[in-house]
């Protein structure tokens, strides 16, 4: 078994990016909006920022009240739409329940869209030679497999899964690298079988444990991209680790696999934009 180290792949991400931008002229910038004062979130978001700053990427953090409306929202977006001293800017997930989520992302500028959620930017990966910008958290996963040199053509991946954040970019990204993919979710019937069939199985749930040895085929690829913590307080992905790494060829560890490379896609992304 191999581990999909995206802690390393994401820091080599990470130096190539920061030689490009030095010899950019225009650097690029990447303003974060958060609201709310969730920890995780308030995590992610200062590691994004940090991490930004450490390969020559400015921006601010726009810090938004946990009752804020879809009108406060929309109108901060279309000021950072407007300003030209922002080449790109993404939207903390998730976000208050009182908030209309994909209003807010459809009204995103689809060029300044970081993380590549806004729905024009989503239909173009489902075009071939599409040039638009992908779900940092998708892009990532591709990156680790391409970087461990995995053969997606033909294979039978196997998402568990629908969120358009992750799951639905991810499926475009996969059908048009030639992958036979099928997605699951909360109604899927046999869901173990259609598991036990995957080549390349990606589980984007968000239950810790909840895939134990018995739903992988011996020598499959196995993707965590959940993250939560388990009965005994521990960090855990919805992959069993240390069952399932036993029988996969190549699995991501949480944390060090997805995570790190929705970051480096993030800044990938915003270095493209920026490029654009
Ligand atoms: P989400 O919007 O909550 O979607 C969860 C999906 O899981 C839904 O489609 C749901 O089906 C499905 N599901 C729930 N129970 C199921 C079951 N018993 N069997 C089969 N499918 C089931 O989640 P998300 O935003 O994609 O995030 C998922 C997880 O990934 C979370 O743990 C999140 O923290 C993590 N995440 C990590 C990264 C990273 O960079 N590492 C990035 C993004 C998200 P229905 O649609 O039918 O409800």
């Amino acid at each position: 078994m191999i581990i999909l180290d995206g802690k390393t792949l994401s820091q080599k991400i990470l130096d190539d990016l920061k030689l490009k931008i030095s010899n950019f002229k225009l650097k690029p910038t990447l303003d974060i909006i958060i609201v709310g004062t969730d920890s995780a979130s308030q995590k992610y978001v200062a590691l994004k920022q940090q991490k930004a700053q450490s390969i020559g990427i400015s921006g601010n953090v726009h810090q938004l009240s946990e009752s804020s409306t879809t009108a406060d929202l929309l109108s901060l977006v279309n000021k950072l739409n407007k300003d030209d001293s922002i080449t790109a800017f993404m939207v903390q997930l998730p976000l208050p329940s009182q908030i209309d989520t994909e209003k807010v992302l459809a009204n995103i500028d689809h060029k300044k869209d970081a993380d590549g959620l806004n729905p024009f930017n989503l239909g173009l990966l489902f075009q071939k030679g599409s040039t638009g910008i992908a779900s940092a958290t998708a892009c990532g996963i591709i990156k680790l497999l391409e970087e461990y040199k995995i053969d997606i053509s033909g294979k039978n991946a196997v998402i568990i899964g629908r969120s358009s954040e992750v799951s639905i970019p991810l499926f475009a990204l996969l059908l048009g690298k030639n992958s036979t993919v099928t997605i699951c979710h909360s109604h899927t019937q046999n869901l173990k079988e259609i598991c036990q069939k995957a080549d390349i199985l990606i589980s984007a749930v968000g239950k810790p444990k909840f895939l134990t040895k018995d739903f992988i085929r011996e020598g499959a690829v196995v993707i965590d991209v959940g993250f939560g913590t388990d009965s005994n307080g521990q960090v855990s992905g919805d992959f069993d680790f240390d069952q399932v790494s036993k029988i996969a060829s190549f699995i991501t560890p949480v944390p060090g696999g997805v995570g790190p490379m929705t970051i480096a896609s993030l800044l990938f992304n915003t270095v493209q934009i920026a490029k654009n």
